[in-house]
Order: structure tokens, then sequence, then C-alpha cells
């Protein structure tokens, strides 16, 4: 265990038994030990039908596993059912990232996890998707709290996993692990639009399931300055649009 200092977590209602929705195990790496050393009861529920390929999608899932067996945290293995995830982005495919489709991406991911939190007990959940830089908290915590709304007993945890330095830590964590490196959001159309970035920045194409975080990784390369040089130059939905067709 690290030994970072953070203060201690108070889950609403001051309940001890969480669900938490996890992305991947970077993400999730700090919101665990957070909660592990607040002495929260954590189960992790493994819901990402956006994630594409398969390959891509079984890399992020065993990495998620490895690293919450390191705790003895049980996970949950949802479905992977990237049928339902595709049929309900059509329309969405030329939307930027923090835009409407990914309004319905975690809309959809909640639903699920609210449901399963519902049928199992859990009275709180919450979601690793908001400690990245790459988010719009605000816009993840209104899918959590819409997810929780028709459930009487369940709320969504708000709480900013960002702040105090949890994006830091989160950085530091998965260098530690030597956690695998995803290098786009999850879904094809980030892979697409990723890409076209990185080759307008002269850099080769995303090879999936290849990179992992190692020691001379820093964590400037996911600063906030790096986040608002993607989101400057990111294709918007139009010039993808006119790409994809020419
Ligand atoms: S960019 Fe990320 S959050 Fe947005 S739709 Fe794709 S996978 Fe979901």
């Amino acid at each position: 265990m690290p030994d970072f200092v953070r203060p201690l977590l108070q889950a609403p209602n001051n309940e001890k038994k969480i669900l938490l929705h996890s992305c991947c195990a970077p993400c999730s790496g700090d919101v665990i030990e957070a909660m592990v050393a607040s002495g929260l009861d954590i189960t992790i529920f493994f819901y990402n039908p956006n994630i594409h390929p398969k390959k891509e999608y079984e890399m992020r899932k065993s990495e998620n596993r490895r690293y919450a067996d390191k705790f003895n945290i049980p996970c949950v293995d949802a479905d992977y059912d990237p049928k339902n995830w595709f049929e309900r982005a059509q329309g969405l495919e030329y939307e930027q990232e923090r835009g409407k489709r990914c309004t319905m991406c975690f809309d959809m991911r909640f639903a699920r996890t609210a449901l399963y939190a519902s049928e199992n007990h859990f009275k709180v959940f919450t979601s690793s998707l908001g400690i990245s830089l790459w988010k719009d908290i605000d816009q993840i915590n209104d899918c959590g709290v819409r997810a929780a709304a028709p459930y009487e007993n369940l709320t969504y945890w708000t709480y900013d996993w960002k702040q105090d330095g949890g994006s830091s830590r989160m950085y530091e964590i998965a260098k530690r692990e030597r956690l695998y490196k995803q290098e786009y959001c999850g879904c094809a159309y980030s892979l697409r639009d990723t890409n076209a970035w990185r080759a307008q920045n002269n850099m080769g194409k995303i090879e999936i399931c290849r990179n992992f975080f190692s020691p001379e990784d820093t964590v400037e390369d996911e600063s906030e300055e790096a986040v608002t040089n993607f989101f400057k130059f990111y294709p918007d939905s139009k010039e993808a649009e006119n790409r994809q067709n020419s």
C-alpha cells in the first residue's frame, strides 16, 4: 500500500457498502485505494460495452481485475453488449468527446449499474470515470444522479475524485502497478478521432493492447495542458464527417 496522505472519505448517509462502476484499472486505482484507506467495503461493477474492439475490452477488464485482486475486492463482470451500445450511438457518431454521445454512453453504463445496485442491496454507487482529466465531472455526475433517480433508496455519490491531487495519484499508481495504458477513451469513434488527432501531431496510430505504464512516464502526459491541447485540435464533428466521407 502506498503512503499517500488522503482525507477520510465519507460516503452519502455514511454508507460503508459501495458499488463502484469502474471503467478501467488506471482510473480506478486511486479511487479504490482512497476507499480502502477509508474503510469502505467496495464491489467493482465492470459494465463498459462502449469499449472497442473486443481485444481492448478484454485487456481493460483483465487489468481491472488484476488490480482489484490485490485488495481482494469482488468484481462483477457485466454483459459486453456492444450491439446495444452501437444502436444507441446511431446519429451520434461525429459528436465530440464530452458531447451528446458521451452522455448517452454514461447514461447507459450507469443505468445498468444502478439496476444492479438496487437488486443487490447497495444504497450508494459511484464511478471511477470522473477522476480522469479528459472527462467533464459535471456531465458524469448528472448522468449518475439521473441513473439513481428511479430508485427510492439509491444515491449516486458525486464525489470529485480529481480533487486534492487525485488525478496525479491515479497516474503514480498506474506507473507503480505497470497497468495497461490505453490511449483513447474507448469507443470506435474515440479511436477514430484520437488517431486523426495523432496524425495531425505526427504520431503513429494507436496500437491496441501494446503500451503499459512504465517508471519513465511522466504525469505531464496527462496534464491539464495536454488535455487542453487535445480538445483544441480535436476534429470537430463536421470535419470528422467530411474526412470520413472523402
Ligand atoms: S468517447 Fe468515451 S465516453 Fe464518449 S462515447 Fe466514446 S467511449 Fe463513451
